[in-house]
């Protein structure tokens, strides 16, 4: 005779709903809360097609009137002319104040001081001074008569002139560092070069920065660790760069993104609210700069800068 296994009685829905765990709402911010100092960074353009693109997006962010707006430099240092093209002419043609970033992979010494001394004849006055990575596939060899390590490039870059200067940080720790602690050392010695803030590498889980800034704290670090925002509009791309630079990825994201590959407005939608929801949580506990790689794409950027109460000046 077959087992009959006896129905639980349905729980109304209003005890179901009782009975999980409360939480509070993310506070929002204080109508008198200094509002937060922004910066933007956006790659160089390939194509005419692209720096068309890339020109709108500055417009469009322009009147939020960033602290810095900063301009990657190519793996290897491959886009030297148009990192530099594109940074002088944010100098001539905007209000804005630009960084560029400048890397130690595959020149010498004298090849980057060079750099940094054009940057500096053309009134650029900051630079984000990184390591650079070796090309795809190949363990990183510093040039012989290189930098060898970005902390290396800042000392080298004081000596070139007075520039403001930032570095790069790891919340999830660099992925060839030999530990979490040594990162966190390479850190404290390039501030100690003379840097005077770390931009982080992006992630997506507000506890991961917030742990990282106790560390940080704990290691004797007090320059601002500035949290790198990533809006995320195509997920699986981000999977993809993520799993190259050391960021997790967590699973709830793949589930708010699934099926929706083929659903650009909703995907984007998710994209904001997720983005929003991060900003959100580190303003609620304290932070007040946030680094937004843009992607040369202005829109979610506008709309979290408006979420932070960030509003367009006019000039
Ligand atoms: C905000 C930001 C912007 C970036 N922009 C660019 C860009 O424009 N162009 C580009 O090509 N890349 C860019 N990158 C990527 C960066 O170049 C890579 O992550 C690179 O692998 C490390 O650069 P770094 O400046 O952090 O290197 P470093 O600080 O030199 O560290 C590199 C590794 O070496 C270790 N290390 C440092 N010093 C020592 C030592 N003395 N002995 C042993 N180990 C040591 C560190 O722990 C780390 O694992 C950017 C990254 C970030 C977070």
């Amino acid at each position: 005779m077959n087992q009959v296994t006896p129905t639980e009685p349905p729980i109304a829905t209003l005890e179901r709903w009782m009975a999980g765990p409360r939480f509070a709402g993310i506070p929002a911010r204080a109508p008198d809360a200094p509002v937060p100092a922004l910066s933007f960074e956006f790659f160089p353009p390939r194509t005419e097609a692209l720096e068309t693109q890339l020109w709108a997006c500055i417009r469009r962010l322009e009147p939020l009137q960033p602290r810095f707006v900063s301009v990657t430099y190519g793996a290897g240092g491959t886009t030297q002319a148009r990192t530099h093209a594109t940074v002088t002419r944010l100098v001539q043609e905007t209000s804005l104040t630009p960084a560029a970033h400048l890397t130690c992979v595959g020149a010498s010494r004298a090849e980057v001081d060079d750099v940094a001394r054009r940057y500096w004849e053309a009134g650029v006055r900051h630079i984000v001074a990184l390591r650079g990575d070796a090309p795809p596939g190949q363990a990183y060899q510093p040039h012989p008569d290189g930098y060898h390590y970005a902390s290396d490039l800042v000392a080298g870059l004081r000596r070139v002139a007075d520039f403001e200067i930032s570095v790069a940080a790891y919340p999830e720790t660099h992925p060839t560092a030999q530990s979490p602690d040594h990162d966190l050392d390479n850190l404290k010695r390039k501030l100690d070069a003379g840097a005077t803030r770390a931009i982080t590498q992006y992630f997506f889980d507000g506890e991961v920065f917030l742990r990282f800034l106790d560390r940080a704290l704990a290691a004797g670090i007090t320059a601002p660790i500035v949290p790198g925002i990533m809006p995320v509009s195509n997920y699986g791309q981000a999977v993809k760069f993520s799993a190259m630079c050391g960021a997790s990825v967590p699973g709830w994201m793949g589930s708010l993104f699934a099926g929706t590959d083929e659903d650009h407005e909703t995907r984007r939608m998710i994209a904001a609210i997720v983005a929003a929801e991060q900003v959100r949580l580190l303003q609620a506990n304290g932070v007040d700069e946030f680094h937004f790689y843009t992607l040369n794409r202005p829109d979610l950027t506008f709309a979290i800068a408006h979420l932070l109460g960030v509003r367009p000046q006019a000039s």
